[in-house]
C-alpha cells in the first residue's frame, strides 16, 4: 500500500481531485482520512507572535489545544506565511522556538554554582535575586571611576557588564537600559547582535 506525506495529501487535495481521479491514481481514501485526523494541529487555536531570537523579527505562529484538564498545549510552532517579513520561513534557531517552551532541558528555576563546586544547585528567586543585588553593589563600589585619566568628570562604573536578551520586548530594554545607566554602567550589549 503506497504512503502519504502530509504535503503530498495537502497537494492532491488543493489540485481539486475527486475521488474517481484519486483513485485512479491508486489513492487510498481511507488511508487519507485516516491521515488527515492525525495531523498534529487538527482543530488547534492558532495564535501569532514573534520570533523572540533575534532583531530580525520573524513572525510566528503558534497551534494550541485545550486539554481535557483545562490546560493549554503548544502543539506547533511554525512561520507564519503571510508575514511580509519571513513569508512562512524560519531560520534553523527560529524552527526551534518551540522547545523554549517543551523542552526538557530547559532551565525552569535559578542555578548557582559555588566556587570550587562542580555541580550547579537549584536556589530560590529570593535567595538569586538577593545575590545578584548584593554583588552588583560590591563591584560598583569598588570599580566606579569619578573623573577619567584627563579630570573630565565621568562618574561611571567600569566594572559590571550588561548583556539584553533578544526575547525582551521593548519596554523591558528600555527599563533595562535605564537602571543601568543609572547605576553608571557603559558596558551594555545586546544579545541579538552577538
Ligand atoms: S532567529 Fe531566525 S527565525 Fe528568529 S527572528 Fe532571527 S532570523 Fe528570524
Amino acid at each position: 500500500m503506497p504512503t502519504v506525506s502530509r504535503r503530498g495529501f495537502l497537494k492532491l487535495g488543493a489540485a481539486g481531485t475527486g475521488a474517481v481521479a484519486l483513485g485512479g491514481l491508486g489513492f487510498d481514501l481511507v488511508q487519507a482520512r485516516g491521515v488527515a485526523q492525525q495531523l498534529r494541529i487538527q482543530g488547534a487555536r492558532e495564535a501569532h507572535s514573534v520570533c523572540p531570537y533575534c532583531a530580525v523579527g520573524c513572525s510566528l505562529v503558534a497551534y494550541t489545544s485545550r486539554q481535557p484538564d483545562g490546560s493549554v498545549k503548544l502543539l506547533q510552532i511554525e512561520g507564519d506565511p503571510d508575514s511580509p517579513v519571513n513569508e512562512g520561513r524560519l531560520c534553523p534557531k527560529g524552527a526551534t522556538a518551540m522547545q523554549l517552551a517543551t523542552s526538557a532541558r530547559r532551565v525552569a528555576q535559578p542555578l548557582h554554582r559555588p566556587a570550587g563546586a562542580t555541580e550547579w544547585q537549584p536556589i530560590s528567586w529570593d535567595s538569586a535575586l538577593d545575590r545578584i543585588a548584593a554583588n552588583i553593589k560590591r563591584s560598583r563600589d569598588a570599580t566606579f571611576v569619578t573623573q577619567d585619566a584627563n579630570g573630565n568628570t565621568v562618574n561611571r562604573c567600569e566594572g559590571i557588564a550588561f548583556a539584553g536578551g533578544a526575547a525582551y520586548s521593548n519596554e523591558e530594554g528600555y527599563i533595562a537600559t535605564k537602571v543601568m545607566r543609572a547605576l553608571g554602567v557603559v558596558h551594555l550589549e545586546q544579545q541579538a547582535r552577538v
